[in-house]
């Protein structure tokens, strides 16, 4: 069995006294490939070093989360472009970028102009988007149709809204659902309406490491060797061999992230 965690924070404090020790164990439960998303300026150094330490397994993304952006975020933006001109072929996709409207309302405009901005980078380089979305995936939908529905592929992570906003997500032509340990909590509701209305070749996981570890290790530090709970627990919902699962689910990390 082939996984790849889509979405992880492997690097920076949480994993700097062990990181060796997490990835020998996501190898070992199957994992070949982790995608970093980038979250400002400054964590660009960290990113690089942990990259730098496994070369084959990790893959970076550059780009700016929206709760991630300070006072000076312009300039900022505007570094994180240089970069990602400057070094096309580091980065494997623009993220974590995106709109926030639950931790603050105040930096709407701003969060909504930096994400417009990050998917015109997208659009242009051809790379896809790792999309962070809290209470405004509606908002999100809107931002990827302006700037360009045809010209931009990639992944809401961490999904966790309603049947309505998944809707609004697939009609987005290329355009996949990322799935996490929330997926085994007990009170999630993912689990009764994803099987009918989220198609499997639609669908990436991801662990979002260190946060939301899946059950059995919920409220623990999160990492990739847990994907193999989230894969259980989709070969469950979905009603097939967690091989099936995770071959479909596999390729289609393989497909949207052009990874070799
Ligand atoms: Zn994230």
């Amino acid at each position: 069995m082939k996984i790849i965690d889509t979405h992880t924070h492997l690097y920076g404090k949480d994993f700097a006294a062990d990181l060796p020790d997490v990835v020998r164990r996501a190898k070992e439960a199957g994992v070949v490939a982790a995608l970093l998303p980038n979250l400002n300026a400054a964590s660009l150094p960290d990113l690089h070093a942990a990259t730098a330490l496994a070369p084959d397994f990790f893959y970076s993304m550059i780009g700016m989360h929206p709760t991630e952006m300070g006072e000076e975020w312009q300039k900022d933006l505007e570094l994180l472009h240089l970069e990602l001109l400057a070094h096309p072929a580091r980065y494997i996709a623009i993220g974590e970028i995106g709109l926030d409207y639950y931790w603050s309302m105040d930096e709407k405009e701003a969060m909504n102009s930096a994400f417009r901005t990050q998917l015109t980078w997208a659009r242009d380089s051809r790379l896809p988007v790792s999309i962070h979305s809290r209470s405004a995936t509606m908002d999100a939908v809107t931002a990827i149709e302006e700037i360009g529905a045809d010209a931009i592929r990639g992944v809401f992570h961490s999904f966790t809204d309603s049947p309505e906003e998944l809707m609004a997500i697939l009609r987005l032509p290329h355009f996949m659902v990322g799935v996490n340990g929330v997926l085994t909590f007990k009170n999630s509701i993912l689990r009764d309406f994803l099987p009918d209305l989220l198609p499997l070749d639609r669908l990436v996981i991801e662990t979002d490491a260190p946060y939301l570890s899946p059950v059995p290790n919920r409220g623990k530090r999160n990492e990739p060797a847990n994907l193999l709970y989230v894969i259980d627990e989709l070969a469950k919902c979905y009603r097939l061999p967690r091989e099936k699962v995770a071959q479909q689910v596999f390729a289609n990390s393989v497909e949207m992230f052009a990874l070799k």
